[in-house]
């Protein structure tokens, strides 16, 4: 259902780019300091990530059970889950279930994009303009916009001269798209294409994937969730999520041995790996304390996946184009799926390495290879998003002197714990570079994101501080901090998304917080406790909502 777009005022307290999870809770939460908020959403309605991605086979592979808000205990435990891991059309239902719970689309402005935000220093406000021709004056500006809220244009030429369909899996179209008798290629096989690849081979005629780098993919063991961990789960629902915020993930280690790989017997190390593999999640990853740091142990679980694949995939050809060996296991978003090796088993179904054979162009009548031309109804685009940075810099946002943020950032991202911005006061950033993200559970990330946020306003308003800046030198130490943690890792290898290696001509950085949640909530809790440590706070006249809207009334900007 589309929701009403309610009339935009020209002046509010804070304003929030986004409805996904993140701008929710931030409307929950700034409501409870009595602060007026007003959020501009581009899609017709709420849920963010699980509006746009409505692709065959979208769910989350986080368990549903930690997947989920934990600021109400009271939603805690009215909202059911049907699997282990949810679709996409039930996690849409929960946004919208939640939205309506809390009463929280009443201050949005739906099918709304920002298309600029400016900070006016002499004021201490933001003017935010929308593609609408809105013009709003805010205190705060606290973007909620998603790091995969961008996806990747089709970077492939001819995509123009190309007689059918094409749909891209990060805005997959809202009615059905018809596969039935349809000859289909796929390009890309990170998370969303091997989420698809099984249920679009089940439809399609004819379905042929373009796979330029193979993933680590493990089955996720999906199903109803087992009712005795659920009932104990319940039993304890608002403690198991504060626990879930002290571990590196922002999920219960439900299978630790907190041991090096090398340190155990290679029957014991098999025996693990094979439990992990059986249990699904990402417990391969964590079932071993070094994977992702000591080269031996990530090797170790990196054959014990080839193994599986050869195991599961009949023809040995495709077998061997689908194991993964160019970068270390883990590196890049280990991907959970069902059925997927299996899916190569199919008649209907080929595998293009498009390594061995490139693309060339796309033509009028499918994908021309340096080997031959494959002739198709639809293209999928699997390709990915312009993650973390993309998203920000669409808001063309100007700080202090007018710098602009891809100015800023044009060496990569410079954050100060992923929250703020120096150079861009009262600016917020849920989920911003350098902050553990989707390196962590992301309901975690962002509500503890949202908090600090509303607490540091809150902080702000109690004290008469109409500024806030992140120190330079603060944000310097950090980003080296953020960036030393990533290199004692193998992540840095890796030319993945995490590192904007996906995306041509992006900086080489790593985008996350590797050190886990669980450090970088006591780091945040710690600053805070030292008085904001790295912020610098501006007092002066608290510029209320209403004398804002003195001076945008009065036209001055
Ligand atoms: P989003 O959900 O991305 O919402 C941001 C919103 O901002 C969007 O609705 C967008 O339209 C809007 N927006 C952006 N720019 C503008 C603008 N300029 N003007 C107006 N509106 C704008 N994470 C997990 O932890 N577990 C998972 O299992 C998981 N699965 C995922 C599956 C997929 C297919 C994808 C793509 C991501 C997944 N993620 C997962 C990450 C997921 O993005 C987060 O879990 C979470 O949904 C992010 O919420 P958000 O509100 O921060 O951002
Ligand atoms: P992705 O991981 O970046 O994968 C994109 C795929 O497209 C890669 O295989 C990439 O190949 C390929 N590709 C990109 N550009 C190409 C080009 N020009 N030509 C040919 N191939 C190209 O993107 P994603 O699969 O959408 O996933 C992004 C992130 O979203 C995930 O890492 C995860 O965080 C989240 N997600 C989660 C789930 C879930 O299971 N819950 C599902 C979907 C997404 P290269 O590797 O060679 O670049």
């Amino acid at each position: 259902m589309d929701q009403q777009a309610r009339d935009v005022p020209l002046l509010v307290d804070v304003v929030v780019i986004g409805a996904g999870f993140a701008g929710l809770y931030a409307h929950f939460k700034l409501r409870s300091l009595g602060l007026s908020a007003f959020g501009f959403e581009a899609a017709p309605e709420v849920g963010g990530t699980w509006f746009w991605n409505r692709y065959p086979g979208a769910r989350c592979d986080v368990e549903s059970l930690d997947y989920s808000y934990s600021f109400s205990p009271d939603l805690l435990q009215e909202w059911r889950w049907s699997e282990r891991f949810a679709t996409q059309p039930e996690i849409l239902q929960y946004a919208n279930h939640v939205a309506d719970r809390f009463e929280l689309r009443r201050d949005y402005a739906f099918d709304t994009k920002v298309i600029a935000a400016n900070f006016d220093e002499a004021a201490n406000q933001w003017v935010v303009r929308t593609d609408r021709g809105d013009q709003v004056r805010c205190r705060y500006l606290l973007s909620a916009v998603g790091g995969l809220s961008l996806p990747k244009a089709p970077e492939i030429e001819g995509l123009n001269d190309f007689a059918g369909r094409w749909v891209q899996t990060g805005c997959w179209p809202r009615e059905p798209v018809d596969l039935v008798g349809k000859r289909v290629a796929v390009i890309g096989t990170g998370s969303s294409g091997i989420q698809c690849i099984p249920l679009l081979a089940q439809d399609a005629a004819h379905l042929t994937v373009f796979q330029r780098t193979p993933n680590f993919s493990v089955p996720a063991h999906n199903g109803t969730i087992d009712p005795d961990y659920e009932a104990r789960v319940r039993a304890d629902y608002v403690e198991h999520c504060k626990r879930n915020r002290y571990t590196k993930g922002g999920v219960p280690q439900r299978i630790n041995t907190g041991k090096s790989a090398m340190s155990v017997s290679e029957e014991e190390r098999l025996a693990k790996f094979e439990q992990a593999w059986g249990f699904g999640t990402f417990a391969l990853q964590s079932v071993f304390n070094d994977t992702s740091v000591n080269p031996q142990s990530n090797a170790a679980a990196a054959a014990f996946v080839h193994d599986k694949i050869r195991g599961i995939v009949k023809d040995p050809a495709i077998a061997e184009k689908l194991l993964p060996r160019t970068f270390p296991f883990g590196t890049k978003r280990m991907c959970l799926d069902t059925g997927y090796y299996a899916t190569f088993n199919r008649d209907n179904v080929e595998l293009v390495d498009i390594r061995e054979t490139p693309i060339e162009r796309i033509t009028k009548a499918g994908i021309l290879t340096t080997e031959q031309e494959y002739p198709f109804d639809l293209i999928v685009f699997a390709t990915g998003f312009d993650a973390v940075t993309g998203p920000l810099f669409a808001l063309n946002i100007t700080g202090v002197g007018g710098v602009r943020l891809q100015d800023a950032w044009k060496d990569g991202p410079q954050s100060y714990l992923g929250l703020t911005v120096s150079g861009f006061p009262n600016l917020f950033t849920v989920n911003g570079p350098s902050s553990p993200s989707v390196l962590a559970n992301m309901l975690q990330t962002i509500e503890h994101h949202v908090e600090w946020i509303v607490d540091c306003i809150a902080c702000m308003e109690t004290n008469g501080f109409v500024r806030i800046d992140a120190d330079e030198a603060a944000q310097v130490a950090w980003a080296h901090e953020v960036a030393d943690m990533a290199e004692k890792t193998l992540y840095t290898k890796a030319n993945s998304w995490y590192m904007g290696a996906n995306v041509p001509g992006k900086p080489r950085v790593f985008l996350m917080y590797i050190g886990g949640l669980d450090r970088y909530v006591e780091r945040c809790d710690k600053i805070v406790s030292e008085g904001y440590a790295g912020f610098n706070f501006t007092a002066g006249e608290t510029n209320s909502a209403a004398q804002v809207g003195v001076a945008a009334m009065t036209g001055a900007t």
